[in-house]
């Protein structure tokens, strides 16, 4: 992959290498990623994440859904996938995604997990509700001190837009910029998506992401990249080269979609290539 000390103009177009597995390994090895959120009505949010975690190659993914009470457990599409109550995992050892489809049930999930998680990635109603309440930021802060506990941000523009108290235009004005601003308010590698993604990170040249195209631009496909970053750390790759490989992977899957086939979210997930 890409690495840190590389010129920012080897940018992204490098291919990952592949991680190969060795023969005396298990499930154990390959990290466990864990997916809070999926309130009612968004539950499918928190399944995607699921399934690309799944797909890109961790060891176990469990699901998390937040408001759940007496529906069934298991998704029958993938059904290796294993369902929890929030309150009953256990954080120092997950690598979290959370978020994803989160409501405003989110709020009172996030600070045990932003204080414990072993890695965290952060998207969509998580960032709203660290926007809508300031010691939620704070946290999160206080959480980026420590480098055994890497976190990413995976905000929208509209999202971004939020955090900083901007509109969504001044973030697409100047992205790097954004992002910038993203990273000194919270210490922590930031994704900022859309067409050319930005990935930024104390200390880190920021990269703008060259694959990926307007297929993309529908619900559900941000899900799918959250759990593409988790995997990535939970198979032990640092957090800004994670996100940089994760977005990079993700575009190029839809650049190389099937012509005349329709992108869609769940197809993107199953559509995650072995590495
Ligand atoms: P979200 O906004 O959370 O649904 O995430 C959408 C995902 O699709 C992000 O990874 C974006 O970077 C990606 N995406 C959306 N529109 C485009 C585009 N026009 N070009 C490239 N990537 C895009
Ligand atoms: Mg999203």
């Amino acid at each position: 992959g890409v690495t840190a000390s590389e010129p920012a103009s080897a940018m992204l177009s490098a291919r990952p290498e592949p991680v190969l597995r060795p023969h005396a390994s298990h499930k154990g090895s390959w990290g466990d990623v864990a997916v809070v959120g999926g309130a009612a009505g968004l539950r499918g949010a928190a399944l995607l994440a699921a399934r690309a975690a799944l797909h890109a190659g961790a060891g176990r993914v469990f699901v998390a859904p937040l408001q759940a009470s007496g529906e069934p457990t298991l998704d029958p599409f993938q059904p290796d996938l294993m369902f929890r109550d929030p309150e009953a995992l256990d954080l120092p050892r997950l690598h979290i995604v959370c978020g994803c489809g989160g409501g405003d049930a989110v709020r009172a999930v996030l600070p045990r997990i932003i204080s414990s998680a072993r890695s965290l990635v952060l998207d969509a109603d998580a960032l709203n509700a660290i926007a809508a309440d300031a010691s939620l930021g704070k946290l999160l802060r206080a959480r980026s001190g420590r480098a055994d506990r890497p976190s990413v941000i995976t905000p929208h523009p509209l999202e971004a837009a939020r955090l900083l108290q901007l509109t969504a235009g001044e973030v697409q004005q100047d992205r790097l910029s954004a992002a910038r601003k993203l990273v000194e308010a919270f210490g922590c590698v930031v994704v900022l998506k859309g067409s050319g993604s930005v990935i930024a990170a104390p200390g880190e040249v920021p990269r703008i992401n060259p694959t990926g195209n307007a297929r993309l631009a529908i619900a559900g496909t941000g899900d799918v990249l959250a759990g593409m970053v988790a995997t990535r750390m939970a198979r032990g790759q640092a957090p800004f080269a994670a996100a940089c490989d994760a977005v990079h992977a993700h575009g190029e899957l839809a650049d190389h979609w099937p012509a005349g086939e329709t992108l869609t979210a769940a197809a993107l997930a199953r559509s995650i290539a072995p590495d």
